[in-house]
């Protein structure tokens, strides 16, 4: 038998890096879409509007629930300089992860071990005058056994009256931290205070008070005989609204993840970067007079068709939303209904105030989006909500799976690894392509997940791209000619590579049909497969439909029935008509 007693050992080591939310797995059913090109671009306009103050971004609460690490690797290059964070922890984390960019961090109690801190050159906030007593007695001591010289940051209380030093303890504080400084025990950043109320218009005096008792607390410490080279006051709203208040520094975060609190004063142009959205697993017909879920908060009045999407309370939507919201499957709303369970929600597919809707079908394994990109803003689900959209970003929780997309330049040389491309096409889903490379790369990986047989119906904008995924996905499938726009061709046959692999007919099924016919097609209706196939035997192309690949541009309406096989791809503007400069599209798959 052994003896061992049991130990408690107590380390300074940084913590492994850990992040609560999972990659997206085969069998995910929840996830948060995390567009790492909205943060880099969030950063990028951030900083442009400080011009020469550095910028901090705040990366506390795992990156406001975005992942830490993406979203470190993603600011740091597109222009913050440092990093803030609650907790000790989560700045050893942020050094776990491998990153040195200066951290600070400003929340802890006198008492709590600091030696991890000085080791790991984590600049400490200091929000008192006993935080700065354990502070400099944990200098001393590490200065004895050696250590370089630590970094504080002095918190000063200008108002909001939660943490920082207060008006009482100011003075005292200042002069222990000066002669501290004198002596080189340590080194003091500067000063930083927190703002009560920026992001209200009406409370300007508040935050104009807040600032003048900031700039004397400067004072003082100078007067002390201290540099404090970098000071700062500004978070994402005084950062966006209150140049005067930009100092040396502004401490923004929920700008980084694109929420403007000062959007009633015209858009910076800030995008969201999360999208929450879970899977439909079934659609029913709920008889008239039946209850749908706990309690029967809702009945029937109609035969009413229903579907389930995988997202509940335990995931982190609030149960007090029962009824309150809508879910959107690709692009049309449908109301929750009934009471948010642990797992998952209910969804009426015939109340929708979406005429789209009647003709619309919803298949189990479609997106349902919460909240973000293609669905409900993350304003308007925060007010449906009643809280503010920091509460509703920090809200999934672990079960739901976060999916980064990649930033612009990254996704090029990610895309040129096949085993990394995000497109699958044993689902529906959608990816992002930043670039014509990207588009073409998706493409290319589409034509090599399809066989003879298979029917695609590409829809986009002029412009879109739908040439350049086709050209593609002639070099996936590995068919022979040069891929062009079937706008004057109509019908191209692409002889296959190989023989035994699949031609590749490319058309433009608008074109195929004349506008005569196909401006009498009506949305949800298909055209008769024999008038489309009379049209294709009509150009006397040396091509049999069953053993190609057909692409048909503008194909929605008009290829459905040709094949058992029929792959609805759309193309979307990332940023939609707002930006028309932004070149990235939206790419959307679906089997119909
Ligand atoms: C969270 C936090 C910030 C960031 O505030 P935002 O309103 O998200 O920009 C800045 N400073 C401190 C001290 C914070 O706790």
């Amino acid at each position: 038998m052994s003896n061992h007693q049991p130990s408690i050992s107590v380390t300074t080591d940084a913590p492994e890096e850990s992040s609560a939310c999972h990659k997206p797995q085969e069998h995910t059913l929840a996830e948060m879409v995390i567009d790492l090109d909205a943060i880099a671009h969030n950063t990028r306009t951030l900083k442009a509007m400080v011009s020469a103050a550095e910028l901090m971004a705040v990366v506390k609460a795992d990156a406001y629930n975005h992942g830490m690490r993406q979203v470190v690797e993603t600011i740091l290059s597109a222009g913050a300089t440092q990093l803030g964070v609650a907790t000790i922890d989560e700045a050893m984390r942020i050094r776990a992860a491998g990153f040195d960019a200066p951290v600070t961090a400003w929340m802890w109690f006198p008492g709590e071990e600091l030696f991890g801190v000085f080791d790991h050159n984590i600049t400490l906030g200091l929000p008192s005058l006993a935080h700065t007593e354990a502070c400099l007695r944990a200098a001393e001591d590490w200065e004895s056994s050696g250590g370089c010289v630590p970094s504080v940051t002095l918190m000063f209380d200008s108002g909001l009256s939660r943490s920082g030093v207060g008006p009482r303890e100011w003075e005292e504080t200042a002069r222990l931290i000066a002669a501290a400084e004198r002596e080189g025990k340590i080194r003091v950043t500067g000063l930083m205070t927190h703002l009560a109320s920026a992001d209200s218009d009406d409370a300007r005096e508040v935050t104009d008070l807040q600032n003048r008792r900031f700039a004397r607390a400067i004072e003082l410490c100078r007067s002390l005989g201290m540099e404090v080279p970098i000071n700062h006051i500004a978070n994402t709203p005084a950062t966006v609204s209150r140049p005067d208040l930009h100092h040396q520094m502004v401490r923004p975060g929920v700008g980084i993840y694109g929420v403007d609190p000062m959007e009633t004063q015209g858009s910076v142009g800030l995008r969201t970067a999360m999208t929450l959205r879970a899977r439909v697993l079934t659609t029913r017909v709920v008889p008239a007079g039946e209850g749908v879920s706990y309690g029967h908060l809702w009945r029937a009045q109609k035969d009413t068709r229903t579907a389930v999407v995988a997202l509940g309370y335990a995931d982190g939507l609030p149960r007090s939303m029962s009824g309150k919201f809508e879910v959107t499957i690709d692009g049309v709303a449908y109301p929750q209904i009934g009471r948010v369970c642990m797992d998952q929600i209910v969804i009426s597919l015939d109340d929708s105030a979406d005429p789209r809707a009647a003709e619309h079908t919803v298949q189990p394994g479609d997106w349902a989006v919460i909240f973000g990109e293609g669905g409900t803003s993350l304003d308007e689900f925060s007010a449906k909500a009643e809280t503010i959209p920091y509460e509703i970003l920090t809200m999934p929780r672990c079960r739901v799976a976060r999916r980064f997309l990649p930033v612009r330049d990254a996704v090029k040389d990610g895309l040129t690894d096949s085993t990394d491309l995000p497109v699958d096409l044993a689902t529906p889903g959608q990816t992002n392509a930043p670039t014509a490379e990207s588009m073409r790369a998706i493409g290319r990986h589409i034509g090599e997940q399809v066989g003879a047989g298979t029917v695609i119906s590409l829809t986009g904008p002029l412009g879109a791209g739908k040439t350049t995924l086709t050209q593609g996905l002639a070099e996936g499938l590995g068919v022979k000619g040069r891929v062009q726009s079937p706008t004057f061709t109509i019908v191209r046959s692409h002889k296959p590579g190989a023989p035994g692999q699949p031609g590749l007919l490319h058309m433009d099924a608008y074109r195929l049909l004349g506008e005569e016919v196909a401006d009498t097609i009506e949305p949800g209706k298909h055209v008769d497969p024999h008038i489309v196939l009379d049209a294709l035997e009509s150009l006397d192309l040396d091509a049999d439909v069953d053993a190609a690949v057909l692409v048909a541009e503008w194909g929605r309406g008009v290829v459905e029935s040709l094949s058992d096989k029929v792959l609805d791809v759309e193309i979307l503007r990332a940023t939609g008509e707002d930006h028309p400069d932004d070149e990235t599209r939206v790419i959307r798959w679906r089997w119909v």
